[in-house]
């Protein structure tokens, strides 16, 4: 084991610390030094697959250690390794239909205190002194809503105490503590936003997320083999990736960044290469039409039919979704001509539960005849910043889903997106055919 990571430790590889993407940045000017006066502080997040076994997490320590010695403060943030909060999760279906909250997040921020752990030790026999901190031990303050939580305030007392004592603060990302004093998670991918979070609240230069891919790409690398990596993207279009389905970056993550100013830079932690920087938009940034194609199969569709057609029937469907803290995306109302109607939208899959209550105790009250939950549907997107100025992306949208016959149930649209609802079936198709459309394959 000790000859192991000895090797890697000494191997020459092509480390750079991001100094490179901050220049781009221009955010060394605005808030020049940051907390640490005329040190570089950057937070550098790994998730689950960087830190997957034991050799990734020497791997990950080697990285640190790498990026000290340039003479840059680290703060470090860790998923759990591998699929471990896959596994906690499948474990508690197993054992239970009754799975509280609070008991679920206590179960699954087991899995960041594992890896933080692990990685100090790792860090320890490089000889760089390191100390892990859970989110609540961070100071990571968030709302009481379980699974989902939302973070209020970052203290980060103890991490800049560690900081000062050039110990490296190893923080379990995706976890924080509740007003009420619980443990809480900020909702799958969350450590992406705790990465964010402490980079905002301690001032650091750059966030940089390692992940298995080098970057965020035209269309997921997986289903499309020949997508390419985006060298600089603006948080608006980001966000519209992040909330249709590209995974690489969590949509709260991106909000915060934009937020608080905080570049990101999106890299691999397997090749160690440039990745993606997800700025603010500058004049010099090339606006392609379409820059990505997304598709995300995690929600539903519920139908409520036969609603009578009458003012705020609508609003007391969302208001009871809103109050379950229910996220509504696609909404659509069909043209009533009988004086009743069909109100359609999409959910979260894991919130089907919940909306299927809510809009069923709604139905004697509306008068309205049933509800129908499909939980068979995906939806893809098209993003990118030029529609704005090119008329005709929808068409050619449109077009290429006839011809490759899919079938389009829902369309939403937003000033630089496009999505429409398709059957979960059809999703990697459509998804390929219109990277292929647009012409935007590397
Ligand atoms: P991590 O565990 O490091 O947080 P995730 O699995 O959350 O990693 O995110 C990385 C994955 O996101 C990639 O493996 C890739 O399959 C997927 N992905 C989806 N869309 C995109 C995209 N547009 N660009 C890059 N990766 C994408
Ligand atoms: N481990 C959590 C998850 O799998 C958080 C994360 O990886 O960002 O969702
Ligand atoms: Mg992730």
């Amino acid at each position: 084991m000790q000859g192991k990571a000895h090797t890697r430790a000494s191997r020459a590889g092509k480390h750079t610390c991001g100094d490179s993407a901050l220049r781009q940045t221009g955010r060394r000017t605005s808030r020049p030094g940051g907390r640490l006066a005329g040190v570089t502080l950057v937070v550098q997040k790994f998730g689950g697959t960087s830190v997957a076994d034991a050799d990734r997490i020497r791997a990950v320590a080697d990285h640190i250690a790498r990026t000290r010695r340039t003479g840059t403060s680290v703060i470090v943030v860790v998923s759990a390794m591998g699929k471990t909060t896959d596994g906690l999760i499948r474990l508690a279906e197993d054992v239970s239909r009754v799975r509280p909250g609070r008991e679920l997040d206590m179960l699954l921020t087991a899995g960041e205190r594992i890896s933080m752990s692990l990685l100090c030790m790792a860090l320890a026999e490089l000889g760089v002194p390191a100390a892990s901190f859970t989110g609540s031990q961070a100071g990571i303050i968030t709302d009481t809503t379980h699974t989902k939580a939302r973070i209020l305030e970052v203290k980060g007392d103890r991490l800049r105490e560690s900081l000062a004592q050039g110990v490296v603060p190893v923080v379990a990302g995706f976890q924080g503590v509740s007003s009420a004093r619980d443990v809480t998670t900020l909702g799958r991918g969350g450590s992406d936003t705790t990465a964010v979070a402490l980079a905002a609240a301690l001032e650091a230069d750059l966030c940089e997320i390692y992940t298995d891919v080098s970057g965020v790409f035209t269309a997921d690398p997986r289903v499309v083999p020949t997508a390419h990596r985006i060298p600089r993207i603006s948080f608006e279009e980001m966000l519209e990736i992040a909330a249709t389905g590209g995974k690489v970056l969590a949509l709260r993550s991106v909000e915060f960044a934009r937020n608080h100013h905080v570049p990101l830079h999106v890299r691999s932690s397997f090749t160690w290469e440039p990745g993606t920087v997800v700025s603010e938009e500058d004049s010099s940034m090339e606006q392609p039409i379409v820059s990505s194609v997304t598709s995300d199969s995690t929600e539903a569709k519920v139908t409520i039919t036969g609603v009578p057609d009458q003012p705020g029937i609508a609003a007391s469907v969302f208001r009871g979704l809103a109050d379950r803290a229910i996220n509504v995306d696609v909404i659509v109302q069909n043209t009533s001509h009988h004086g009743t109607t069909d109100i359609s939208f999409t959910v979260p899959r894991s919130d089907l539960e919940g909306s299927l209550e809510v809009a069923e105790q709604l139905v004697p009250r509306l008068g309205a005849v049933s509800v129908i939950a499909d939980d068979d549907v995906a939806t893809v997107s098209l993003v990118g910043a030029g529609m704005r100025t090119h008329p005709g992306v929808t068409a050619t949208m449109f077009e290429t889903l006839a011809v490759a016959g899919i079938n389009i149930e829902m369309i939403s649209t937003s000033p630089i997106r496009i999505s429409c609802l398709v059957r979960a079936e059809h999703a990697e198709r459509a998804v390929q055919v219109l990277h292929a459309a647009f012409e935007l394959g590397g």
